[in-house]
């Protein structure tokens, strides 16, 4: 009997390491990782200077405590603020909490403004989380059956449904803020056209909310800008980040500017772990990394070169709806349930994921290359290909 709750349906595989793009089983069978573990492993495995850089920070100190000052967090919250052009940052440990720390500070927002029951408009099909304000922010009633009562505080609008949002703002004069991913990711890799997102801008610069921007999935250069509200040359007012920051080590952030920023004080918000200096050296090391080694231009070709192929590849075949997504965050969606798929890639040698039912989602890491685009596209049109038939 296993000793581990049992809150996921796991696959029957585990793996014993990894070298960039690939993955090795207990029994030494490869796999071409098109996931990176939820989008998580941004450098690939075993970068030799992540592997650097944690051993080294390994040997000197590994943790402290937010009661003293830690070098290295202020080293990572400088490089944040240098790529988003942002101010302050907030370190946790996972997206959910980064979206705890953004909730908190949009109601503490309104709060301050005389706004005694601060609400947040968020957006169908979003993923912000699994604690209760974040579950209750995410559009996914099969998630939240069972935990009611659910969070207060927050209103829903269709994805990218500016009409919805303005007539909110006309009737309800408690909204503090909109909270989105650009890029949505358990949604099925819905994107939010520019225009939308400069609109939702200027509708929350006239009312005074706070733009929160989710960037758990879609940051850290996955969509071939730091951040997916870079394609659309607003900024926001809170971003949050988790998945990619550390390349597998965990670290979450909240990153404020303008509005959002200086609003805490101590004993507002806080985190033990939150930040800490073996997190905060993996998170500066992704991010040198992808700066020194032009990973992000790759998102952008090798993305485009994946959607590509598969276009290619899959041209005419029924049951394919549309191939979607940015850079390196890749929807395929099909007419019909394909979870199977999954299995299927996995015998195959290919790891991949299903979304929303229907959408084949791939997420390669950053270190991707044409050659191992190539051979996925080459793995998978097949499979593809046989389920459709079937
Ligand atoms: C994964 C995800 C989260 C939650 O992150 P955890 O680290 O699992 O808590 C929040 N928002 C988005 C957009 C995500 O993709």
């Amino acid at each position: 009997m296993s000793h581990v709750m049992n809150t996921y349906s796991r696959l029957p595989v585990a793996f014993a390491r990894g070298e960039g793009v690939w993955l090795y089983d207990e029994a030494g069978k490869r796999y071409l990782d098109a996931l990176s573990g939820i989008a998580v492993n941004t450098l690939g495995h075993n970068h030799p200077r992540l592997v650097q850089g944690i051993a080294q920070q390994a040997g000197r100190v590994l943790h402290t405590s937010n009661l003293y000052r830690i070098p290295l967090q202020e080293a990572l919250a400088t490089r944040l603020a240098e790529i988003s052009g942002m101010d302050e940052v907030f370190f946790c440990n996972s997206g959910l909490e980064a979206n705890e720390a953004a909730i908190k500070l949009a109601r503490f927002y309104g709060h301050k403004k005389k706004i005694e029951l601060p609400t947040i408009i968020v957006m169908e099909h979003a993923f912000h989380g699994r604690s209760l304000a974040t579950l209750s922010a995410t559009a996914n009633r099969k998630a939240q059956a069972g935990f009611e009562p659910l969070v207060q505080g927050f209103v829903r609008v269709p994805y990218r449904d500016l009409d919805a949002v303005r007539q909110i703002a006309a009737r309800n004069r408690d909204v503090v803020a909109v909270m989105l991913e650009v890029l949505q990711g358990e949604g099925g890799v819905h994107l939010v056209d520019e225009t939308c997102l400069r609109a939702l801008r200027e509708l929350c610069d006239e009312r005074g909310w706070l733009l929160i921007c989710d960037e758990v999935q879609c940051g850290i250069g996955r969509t071939g800008k730091w951040f997916g509200w870079q394609h659309a040359d607003v900024r926001p007012d809170i971003m949050t980040l988790a998945k990619g920051l550390g390349s597998g080590v965990p670290i979450g952030a909240c990153v404020t500017a303008g509005l959002a920023s200086g609003l805490f004080q101590p004993g507002n918000h806080g985190s033990t772990f939150g930040g800490n200096p073996l997190a905060s050296a993996a998170g500066l090391t992704t991010l040198d990394v992808i700066s020194e080694s032009g990973l992000i231009d790759n998102a952008v070709s090798v993305g485009q070169a994946i959607r590509a192929g598969f276009a290619e590849a899959l041209v005419g075949v029924a049951g394919v709806v549309e191939i979607r997504g940015r850079g390196l965050m890749i929807g395929i969606e099909l007419d019909r349930p394909c979870a199977e798929l999954v299995t299927r890639a996995l015998d195959a040698g290919l790891l991949i994921n299903v979304t929303a039912g229907n959408v084949i989602r791939l997420l390669p890491a950053l270190v991707f290359s044409e050659s191992d685009a190539k051979a996925l596209v080459d793995g998978l049109t097949p499979l593809i290909r046989e389920f459709l038939l079937q």
